[in-house]
């Protein structure tokens, strides 16, 4: 960053207009609360809760009293910011009910800083994520009837900024709404834990070096529903995004991808995901997993021994990998679906196929999927990541 960007920065980063003021909170209940759907009735991201949250910026006034009220549709100018110039940006995280009737959240820090920078990204008004984890942890509270009570189920939480500047120049919005909405969410493929099919595709490309790739922002999204239609209309379940000419293998439909390689010196196994150099989103998911293989209590536990890896790999690394029978899992992860195996990939004509196995999962897969799970669940600690909210 250079001198004129920072100060910018530090301008708009002024302390006391970055602040959500909690104590201002308003609280309007809903007065026809939603029957609970069944859970086996749940497509991800179809159903919400009742009540949602919401707080407005305004360029002299800053950050409005955040409110929780019904769930209720926005109204907005058709010049707004949002709308023309995708001015938006997300995050995905989730809230479980242990069976200790505890409701916990997962690294929800990790979420906040990641939400930070999308909105700096996008010269969106900044706000304090600490705050705004306040806020989700009172909405969560509001609608904990809503969590489902079985292992594997959780209430997605999506926090969302929009720039609501109305008028036609290119240019920042200085007026944002933040609001929070949560959906009741069991297993994120129709087909639950069965192993997904990717097309791997060069026609398009999901992120580029200093582009937007690494944050969570709305415009990342919509140039991918086409090349995802495509693969669907030729029976693959997502798109494997690659990069550059020698096809690098990047992302999964919305989701990080990791392989599990047989090393050729016996000692294990290589577990190997694309570097965060700008174009991977850097998913908490993800990071769960490079700190889980490269730790020696894990390894122990699930006798696994693994070499966690950040490094650039190829469509013809996989080929041969799998050429040599040491391509033994690929996994789709990220919050919604934590880890989904994967069990061919086509490209160019040639299909990969990769070993199948009872579960659905393979033993690396399994192993990661229980742990982060259990984690979540509250049913195992570890380092602090799973994060009560108390009432
Ligand atoms: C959200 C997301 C992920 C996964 O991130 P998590 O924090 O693990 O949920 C991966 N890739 C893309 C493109 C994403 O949008």
């Amino acid at each position: 960053m250079n001198g004129t960007q920072e100060e910018h920065k530090l301008s708009k980063l002024d302390a006391r207009s970055c602040r959500l003021d909690m104590s201002k909170l308003t609280l309007t209940l809903t007065e026809s609360p939603k029957e609970l759907p069944p859970p086996e009735t749940l497509k991800f991201g179809a159903t919400f809760t009742d009540h949602m949250a919401i707080v407005t910026f305004h360029p002299s006034k800053g950050w409005s009293a955040p409110e929780i009220k019904p769930y209720s549709p926005i109204s907005l100018d058709p010049a707004a910011s949002c709308l023309q110039y995708s001015s938006t940006c997300f995050e995905g995280m989730k809230a479980y009910l242990g069976a200790d009737g505890e409701v916990r959240l997962y690294r929800p820090d990790l979420n906040m800083r990641r939400l930070e920078r999308s909105a700096q990204r996008l010269a969106l008004p900044p706000f304090n994520g600490d705050d705004v984890l306040e806020l989700i942890k009172r909405l969560v509270m509001v609608d904990k009837r809503w969590i489902p009570s079985f292992s594997g189920y959780s209430l997605y939480i999506r926090p969302t900024i929009i720039g609501t500047q109305s008028g036609l120049p290119v240019t920042a919005s200085d007026h944002a709404i933040l609001f929070i909405i949560m959906s009741p969410s069991g297993p994120y493929f129709p087909q639950g834990l069965r192993p997904v099919s990717l097309l791997a595709i060069r026609e398009n490309v999901r992120a580029w070096p200093g582009g937007t790739g690494g944050h969570k922002v709305g415009g990342n999204y919509s140039p991918g529903f086409l090349p995802q239609q495509i693969a669907s209309s030729q029976g693959y379940d997502q798109v494997l995004w690659l990069f550059g000419k020698d096809a690098q293998v990047t992302e999964a439909g919305g989701m990080n991808f990791i392989v599990v390689v047989k090393r050729d010196d016996g000692d294990g196994y290589d577990l190997i995901t694309a570097p965060l150099d700008g174009t991977i989103l850097p998913g908490v998911t993800r990071s769960s997993c490079l700190t889980l293989a490269g730790d020696p209590c894990f390894q122990q536990a699930t006798s696994l021994r693994l070499h966690p890896m950040e490094q650039v790999y190829t469509m013809s690394d996989l080929t041969e990998w799998s050429a040599q029978g040491r391509l033994l899992e690929a996994l789709c992860i990220g919050t919604a679906a934590i880890v989904a195996a994967v069990h061919k990939i086509a490209f160019e004509g040639k299909v990969i196929t990769l070993p199948e196995h009872e579960s659905g999962l393979g033993p690396v897969g399994v192993a990661l999927r229980e742990k982060i799970l259990a984690i979540q669940e509250g049913r195992d600690e570890y380092q602090g990541w799973s994060v009560m909210i108390s009432e």
